[in-house]
């Protein structure tokens, strides 16, 4: 099918017909779907079998896709709002009404000064032309503050990048022939679903899988050992494994020398790391620490599937780019099925400055506001060094007031009545009840995109199935008329859906027209790529030592005890949050069938620490610090270690039992690399409720 017809296609009303998709969310598996539709109705939504890693299955949550979009609770109609801020109290208004008044508002804005108008958006499409593209052109043509977009993935990334030159690493594919598999940082079967499938393909063929994560997680469970290292330690974990590298000499001198570089000084650094040392700072035993470094050393080929989870603390970044030496202090990288995924998405020929067009700045050189301290940052004042006070936001593909961190300062933000906000949404979640204005936008079934992965190594397309339900229109097309009515004329203004997604990639690496008639372009990339080196670095090397970076080392939690030990004396709890099974970040919870899953939000804690406080299964308890408090039910687990809680997020705070989540007791300081939040990375007391 020419695109032409792809798109006639998918607007024909009548009959039955499928349509490739793509999972839009923010997973790594980045899914090909195939969409039926029959009489102009989505009536299925399922997994591609065709393609090579979705094989024909989708995740629980998306599978519910037709629901989320049919939800009679979608914003349909533009909405002004009428009440106090938070209060939901709206009137449907037309959009000429409304783009009028915003760009009206807007411009008034940028007459004082246009770094007062904030972009926040993150992934909640991963999709390229949705996401950033006419977004981004609009804002660079504004002069708007930049946004640095940390709230997820910033401290590996960067941290990754500064190792191994780019977000690179092994096809997920051929994790189904390591024989040993190191899980570190996620529970694969709730959040990495088709990676499991594989791993289990590679157990069913011998392979040994070790799970490394403080929560007794699902993957745990089905893996053939855990290590429940405390939050915040992986760090230390990875020089205890290089230290028993060194003593038993299990080093692959050759690739070693010629692979990378600064090795003799973080050589000096682990040996400093006993695995008795190792052992007291991440709540392990001695033994488990040698014998990890024996599987690992000894067994070939042995791969590392590293996740975010794992940098959402203070030396998250460091401790990324320590354990991604490790395949090359092994030699691991030999084989195809040896070295690391974090993250694949740098493999991918993304032509950004096409789809962004910074070059619309002209010369200016606006602020960038970090949008994981965006609570505080709605708080401040005008300053020489802050700039101007933050007067308008706008606000798509995110839900900062349920996601960002230390909730309590964000909610002041978004209530300031001088505050103009504009949401783009699909639903009425905790941020638009907060806006001036909420635009409807189309979700994943109703528009056309491209997609890249950072699990995988194909592109995707998502063509429309329908066209937008009520008066939803895709964000791309509400930042062109919002830049119609601003007087923004330049031509790129004027770029299709169509236009962008072809200039998403460079066009010799992913063909457009194959990309429409299969619905993927796998990259051609080496099958062990860094075999022989060859890192996209300037040397080629693997860089211990990265200019700006020096040579990696643990870095302790901000609030553990190492750097906070009046801090854990009063909150003896360490905290992490980890995603509900049946929510990705905050997206899915208002779908009920989801949330009837999930029931209620949770925390779990374990035995020892429950029998301490009087806390019994089922009870209700307040979780709280200095910050704040939320409440939420008791879950009496072993998936909780002592002395750790497990808050399963992230729950709309208006669907929780006091209006409250658990970002009510997160905080704003950030990771060593990266500049990201440190949601695992927090200290709590936690009692039961009174009565
Ligand atoms: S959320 Fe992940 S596993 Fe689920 S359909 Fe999307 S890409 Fe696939």
């Amino acid at each position: 099918m020419d695109s032409a017809n792809a798109i006639e296609s998918a607007k024909d009303q009548a009959g039955s017909r499928i349509v490739r998709a793509a999972c839009p969310h923010d997973c790594p598996d980045t899914c090909a779907m195939r969409v039926t539709v029959e009489a102009g109705r989505v009536v299925k939504v399922q997994g591609d079998p065709e393609h090579p890693t979705t094989h024909g299955a989708l995740c629980q949550k998306v599978s519910r896709y037709a629901e989320r979009t049919y939800h009679p609770e979608r914003v349909l109609r533009p909405r002004k709002r009428i009440g106090p801020k938070g209060s939901g109290r709206f009137v449907e208004v037309s959009w000429d009404d409304a783009l009028d008044d915003i760009a009206r508002r807007l411009r008034a804005i940028a007459a004082r000064d246009p770094q007062a108008i904030v972009p926040y958006s993150y992934a909640g499409t991963m999709g390229l032309v949705q996401g950033e593209s006419m977004a981004a052109r609009f804002f660079h043509r504004l002069g708007a503050s930049l946004l640095d977009r940390t709230i997820c993935a910033s401290a590996g990334a960067e941290a990754l990048a500064a190792t191994y030159g780019g977000k690179v690493g092994m096809h997920v594919e051929h994790f189904a022939e390591s024989r040993l598999i190191l899980i570190w940082g996620s529970n694969s079967i709730a959040s990495n679903l088709h990676f499991w499938s594989i791993a289990q393909e590679a157990k069913r063929r011998g392979a040994k899988l070790v799970c490394i994560d403080p929560r007794r997680s699902e993957t745990a469970d089905k893996c053939h050992q855990h290590l429940q290292l405390l939050p915040g330690t992986d760090g230390a974990l990875a020089l205890g494994l290089m230290h028993e590298l060194i003593r038993h000499d299990w080093l692959d001198h050759d690739y070693i020398a010629r692979h990378t570089e600064g090795w003799p000084a973080l050589r000096e650094r682990a040996l400093q790391w006993p695995p008795e040392r190792v052992a007291a700072v991440c709540g392990l035993t001695a033994d488990e620490v040698r014998a990890l470094a024996r599987d690992y050393a000894l067994t070939r080929p042995a791969a590392i599937r590293l996740n975010y989870g794992m940098q959402r603390v203070r030396g998250g970044g460091n401790a990324v780019r320590l354990i991604a030496v490790l395949p090359c202090l092994v030699g691991a990288w030999r084989h195809r099925a040896g070295g690391l995924l974090l993250s694949s998405s740098g493999w991918f020929p993304v032509q950004r400055a096409a789809l962004q067009r910074p070059d619309l700045l002209a010369g200016r050189r606006p602020r960038t506001i970090n949008m994981s301290t965006i609570g505080d940052d709605l708080l401040r004042g005008p300053s020489p060094s802050f700039g101007p006070r933050i007067e308008a936001l706008v606000v798509y593909n995110s839900n900062p007031v349920a996601v960002a961190p230390e909730s309590p300062k964000v909610v002041r933000g978004f209530s300031r009545e001088d505050l103009f906000t504009v949401v783009l949404e699909h639903f009425m979640t905790d941020t638009a009840d907060y806006a001036d204005y909420v635009l409807p936008a189309t979700t994943q079934l109703e528009h056309l995109d491209v997609h890249t992965s950072y699990g995988h190594t194909y592109a995707l397309i998502n063509e429309p199935a329908i066209g937008p339900l009520g008066e939803a229109r895709p964000n791309t097309e509400i930042f062109r008329q919002l830049a119609a009515r601003m007087g923004f004329d330049e031509p790129c203004f004027a770029d299709s859906d169509e236009a962008l997604a072809r200039q998403a990639f460079a066009r010799e690496d992913v063909d457009f027209a194959q990309l429409r008639e299969v619905g993927w372009v796998k990259l051609a990339l080496p099958e062990a790529p860094f075999a022989e080196g060859g890192f996209p670095t300037p040397s080629g090397r693997c860089r211990i030592d990265a200019p700006g970076f020096g040579v990696p080392d643990y870095v302790p939690n901000h609030e553990g005890p190492e750097s906070a030990p009046e801090l854990v004396a009063r909150y003896p709890l360490a905290m992490i949050s980890p995603p509900a099974r049946n929510f990705l970040n905050s997206t899915f919870v208002n779908v009920k069938s989801l949330r009837d899953i999930e029931g209620q939000p949770l925390l779990e804690i374990h035995p020892h620490d429950a029998a301490a406080r009087g806390i019994g299964e089922g009870e209700m308890v307040r979780v709280y610090n200095d910050r704040g408090e939320y409440r939420c039910v008791a879950r009496v687990t072993e998936r909780a270690r002592p002395g750790v809680v497990n808050g399963l997020g992230i729950w709309w705070r208006k669907l929780g039992p006091d209006g409250t989540n658990v970002n009510e007791v997160t905080h704003q300081r950030l990771t060593d690399i990266g500049r990201a939040p440190c949601f695992y990375d927090v200290r709590v007391e936690v009692s039961r409720m009174a009565g």
